[in-house]
């Protein structure tokens, strides 16, 4: 069965009565050449296990199938269950999991179904819950080795942003702080059923085994989000407007003896900068 031909994915869906639901992100891949660019991007093969998210009529979970040496998938739309029972048939290597991903245990799930081996996640993302779903498995890191995941474009161009720039901010710094990321390819709106209104991109994320700086966690991400909080002010404003227990002199200081200027904002500053804040407004 083609999964990626349009008129087989309507007729699939149709018999088993099911619509495209909107409002659980359904976008299903139509695009061979992005399925191969996920699979072989991630650098999956016969020894990978894979936890997949949201595997709708099993695309993308039939590629893995071919590949992978298991594939667990999790999916929230209950009516995709007998589609997939039959989309998926000829496969001895998967199995479905009905649920919400943003509910789940993954590190109980990988325990059960992979017996506690590393595990890859691939996925075409429901777009309305990325950030949540990304942080879950930031979160699960213990189990995961690394993360190739379809987005939105401009959710890929904020999560890889180096320092400088418009898109570089809080997802940029909270994703680089565990892993180092990769822009993989990026994907037109014409290669999915229904198309989204909006350009994706596949972006593999390699989670490393120490956070990519020293430092204290907590505090490192409540100067990080006070300073990006009114990004158009000075780094100096915004974090002593969000965290009044550092006076503006305190942090002025601080950042001359990183090197940086009173007026500098907080999209110029590289995760090793933030780590040096923190570490300075920590001894006070
Ligand atoms: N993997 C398929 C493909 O590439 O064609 C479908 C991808 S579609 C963009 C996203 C999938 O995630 C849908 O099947 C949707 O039902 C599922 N989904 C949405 N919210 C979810 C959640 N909270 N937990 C698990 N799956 C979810």
């Amino acid at each position: 069965m083609d999964l990626t031909n349009p008129t087989v994915i309507r007729a699939v869906m149709q018999k088993h009565g099911k619509q495209f639901a909107k409002s659980l992100g359904q976008n299903f891949l139509t695009d061979a050449g992005v399925l191969d660019a996920i699979v072989e991007g991630s650098g999956i093969g016969a020894q990978t296990d894979v936890l997949e998210i949201g595997p709708g009529i099993g695309v993308l979970t039939a590629r893995l199938c071919r590949s992978a040496r298991r594939v667990v998938a999790v999916e929230l739309d209950e009516k995709l269950l007998p589609v997939l029972d039959e989309t998926l048939a000829e496969f001895r290597n998967v199995e479905i999991v009905q649920g919400d991903i943003l509910k789940t245990d993954i590190g109980a799930l990988v325990q059960e179904h992979f017996g506690g081996n590393m595990v890859q996640v691939a996925a075409n993302l429901p777009y309305y819950i990325t950030s949540p779903i990304l942080m879950r498995l930031i979160e699960a890191r213990e189990w995961i080795s690394s993360i190739t995941v379809m987005v939105q474009k401009e959710v890929a161009e904020r999560i890889a942003a180096p320092p400088g720039g418009k898109d570089y901010g809080v997802l940029s710094v909270a994703v680089q702080y565990y892993g180092s990321v990769e822009l993989l390819t990026e994907v037109p709106p014409e290669s999915f059923l229904p198309p989204p209104k909006v350009s994706s991109a596949v972006i593999r994320i390699h989670l490393l085994p120490q956070p990519s700086v020293r430092t204290d966690e907590t505090l490192f991400f409540k100067i990080v989000k006070a300073s990006f909080a009114q990004r158009r002010k000075t780094l100096v404003n915004s974090l002593s407007a969000g965290m009044s227990c550092y006076g503006k002199d305190v942090i002025r200081a601080a950042l001359e003896q990183i090197g940086l200027p009173e007026t500098v904002r907080a999209e110029r500053l590289s995760l090793e900068e933030f780590a040096k804040l923190t570490n300075l407004l920590g001894n006070n």
